[in-house]
């Protein structure tokens, strides 16, 4: 059932107040005023952004024999973005108030009213049209009828490559990472002799003037993206694209730990699917504010290959030397994009728990890979040998895991505020310790306690955090 709306904000507004007030999200330059829709990942979110790379490497790349890593520039030649259809088709339809100059995206804005798939095959036309005569008001004055026609907007950044003015080429900060992973296709290819089908997978930061920038780190101008290409035999593309929907789904069931209600399939209709593409699906979590899009699985035909053998004369072709046969290989893509994840793991995560006396806490039940640290150290006070002893154990465990070592506040506080990072285990050194050797180890979720011997707390949190 869905949530009335103010429970919504109202639960987006508490993730993002404990990403702040926890570091793992900061507002952008804030110390200037802030500089709208950019944030900074703070000392517990650039750990989770890094777990979840490590981990999508890890499934992608090295426990696969049959893709290969790669990092390719930003910048890329011009030519690039002429040949991949950018320049030319890489827009969102855009309409300003004539009022209050607020800027909206068409197709989100009909979509916010009237559901998925609303402005889907309408002209630019169609679209100022069917506004006009719905009589839609403006979202942020109100006023009706003073919308500007719909028209075509780039969303790529230009900049200037080269010191002289006049000599400065003009080129674009990348809107995706796959373009790159095209263009080194070749080169791939050729170093690692890899036979079709293989993949070659990439994490990287691409950029994109978002008209409607919006919902936290939702949808931002700068994010992080982690694309996988996988080149096949034409004609095996549609068992391809079906084993990577597969594969993506059990990853973030499975490996992310993501809630499995949280998440479906959305299969492209015909006349939503890009003219490159024979299928494409979004895997979609539910966000606070409703399904979005969190992962596009999409088969893009050799289209990409064919515009850059085009645009550059190189011949990208691949030989297949046992059938005697060259072609340009299908391509069947995964593109994830990392700050979405994140939200996703964050709004999984998050639960506001009563406990006795109408008492809340917060806790955050990240998957123990994914949390920012696997363990907090206790002293119960800040003298005779407690922390000493506290410091030891702490030593002892940081080559293994990321650790924190927790000296400041009452035990209670101590564990609150490691709830709302998510720390899987908490250990406390007190009296008994100095006597027999043994902590209190205390698990996040279920708040159970146990007293161990400090000889067996390596393998105790081996067995539990992979
Ligand atoms: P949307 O329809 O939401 O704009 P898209 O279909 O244009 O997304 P793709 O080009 O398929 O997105 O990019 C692959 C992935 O990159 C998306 O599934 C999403 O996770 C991520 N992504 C795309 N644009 C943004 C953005 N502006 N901010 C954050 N992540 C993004």
């Amino acid at each position: 059932m869905a949530q009335p709306k103010e429970k919504e904000e109202q639960s987006l507004k508490s993730i993002v107040a404990v990403s702040k007030r926890r570091g793992f999200v900061f507002p952008g330059s804030e110390i200037y005023g802030g500089l709208s829709n950019t944030f900074d990942y703070g000392p517990n979110g650039v750990e989770v952004l890094n777990n979840l790379k490590r981990l999508w490497w890890e499934y992608f790349v090295h426990r696969r024999d049959d893709i290969l890593g790669l990092d390719s520039s930003i910048l890329l030649h011009p030519r690039v973005w002429e040949a991949s259809g950018h320049v030319s088709n890489f827009n969102d339809p855009l309409m300003d108030c004539k009022k209050c100059k607020t800027r909206l995206r068409v197709d989100k804005f009909l979509e916010d009213k009237e559901g998925d798939g609303a402005a889907t095959g309408k002209s630019l036309e169609e679209l100022t049209n069917h506004i006009k005569e719905k009589g839609y008001a403006c979202p942020s004055c109100g006023s009706v009828g003073t919308f500007t026609e719909a028209r075509q907007f780039n969303l790529m950044f230009k900049t200037a490559h080269g010191a002289s003015e006049e000599g400065a080429m003009d080129i674009y900060l990348r809107p995706e990472t796959a373009q790159g992973i095209f263009i080194n296709f070749k080169n791939v290819n050729q170093i690692s002799r890899k036979k079709i089908p293989f993949g070659i997978a990439q994490i990287g930061k691409s950029f994109r003037n978002e008209i409607m920038a919006r919902q936290f780190i939702f949808r931002t101008r700068e994010f992080e993206q982690m694309e996988m290409e996988f080149f096949c035999e034409p004609g095996t593309q549609k068992e391809w694209f079906k084993y990577w929907v597969d594969y993506c789904m059990n990853w973030l069931t499975n490996v992310v730990g993501l809630k499995a209600e949280n998440l479906r399939v959305r299969e492209h209709a015909k006349e939503e699917l890009s003219f490159y593409s024979d299928s494409t699906s979004d895997i979609e979590y539910k966000y606070p504010f409703g399904w979005g899009e969190l992962w596009g699985v999409a088969s893009r035909t050799d289209y990409d290959l064919t515009q850059h053998e085009s645009f550059s004369s190189e011949d990208l072709k691949y030989h297949d030397l046992e059938a005697k046969k060259k072609y340009l290989p299908y391509v069947v893509e995964p593109a994830l994009g990392l700050n979405r994840l994140f939200l996703a793991v964050m709004c999984d995560a998050y639960e506001e728990q009563t406990l006795e006396k109408e008492d809340i806490r917060t806790v955050l039940h990240f998957g123990k890979r994914v949390a920012p640290m696997k363990v907090a150290i206790f002293p119960l006070m800040k003298k005779d040998g407690l922390d000493a002893k506290a410091k030891e154990i702490y030593q002892d465990l940081l080559p293994h895991w990321y650790v924190d070592y927790d000296e400041s506040g009452a035990i209670g506080k101590r564990y609150r505020r490691h709830d709302e990072i998510g720390t899987p285990f908490c250990v406390t050194v007190d009296y008994d310790t100095l006597q027999d050797g043994t902590v209190t180890i205390r698990e996040r979720d279920s708040m159970k306690q146990e007293r161990i011997a400090i000889t067996s707390l390596k393998s105790y949190l081996f067995e539990r955090i992979l």
